[in-house]
């Protein structure tokens, strides 16, 4: 069992819709010591890959990618998802289906900083059914920009959009994959110690 998988047993609670609450250490209030030991296991994951930049999604995604980037040495962007005055209309745009809010919105990043060519390493906290992850792809591509991998938290493996992304091609590395939530019990698959 390794960090990220003990601490969701710890501190995690299951709602009602398969949705896995974990507040306490990544939603709502922050550990930066703990995402420090795991931004250095997304590091030895990810080391053989050049990359340019990280990308993720606000507003958990943040800290995450901030962690990451600190020890990789790469500044980091993130999506946002409301139009802000400063933000301009020279964005890249898709839409995403929010499986824990029940609503689609759009996700945006400005043209000023994905560039054609860039190798990108994608970070997020959870990945479910996959539409987050998708729109991410999608703006990347709209840049011209490459996936080099992608790094999540917590995969909710019964949710399949991780396998559904891993059969197009894509390189995902999850640090806890949760295999069920059912009655209210966290059971994992393919647990890495670390
Ligand atoms: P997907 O688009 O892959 O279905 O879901 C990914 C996004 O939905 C994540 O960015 C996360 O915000 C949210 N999400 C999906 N399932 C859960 C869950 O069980 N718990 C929490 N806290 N967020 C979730």
């Amino acid at each position: 069992m390794n960090i990220l998988e003990k601490r969701i047993l710890e501190e995690g609670r299951v709602l009602p819709g398969n949705v896995l609450k974990v507040d306490s250490f990544v939603n709502h209030k922050i550990d930066p010591a703990f995402f420090m030991k795991i931004a250095e296991e997304f590091k030895s994951r990810f080391s053989d890959l050049k990359i340019d930049k990280i990308l993720t999604v606000e507003v958990s995604g943040i800290a995450i990618a901030f962690a990451v980037g600190l020890l990789m040495d790469k500044e980091i962007i993130f999506a946002k998802k409301s139009v802000s005055k400063t933000l301009g209309d020279d964005v890249y745009k898709s839409s995403v289906y929010s499986y824990t809010k029940g609503v689609t919105y759009d996700i945006m990043v400005s043209k000023n900083y994905l560039k054609k060519g860039d190798k990108v390493l994608v970070i997020d906290d959870f990945l479910a059914n996959g539409k987050a992850l998708e729109g991410i792809y999608d703006i990347l591509e709209q840049a011209g920009a490459q996936v080099e991998a992608t790094g999540i938290l917590i995969e909710k493996g019964f949710q399949n959009g991780g396998n559904r992304l891993r059969e197009k091609g894509y390189k995902i590395e999850s640090l806890a994959t949760i295999k069920s939530l059912e009655n209210g019990k966290v059971e994992f698959e393919n647990s890495l110690d670390f």
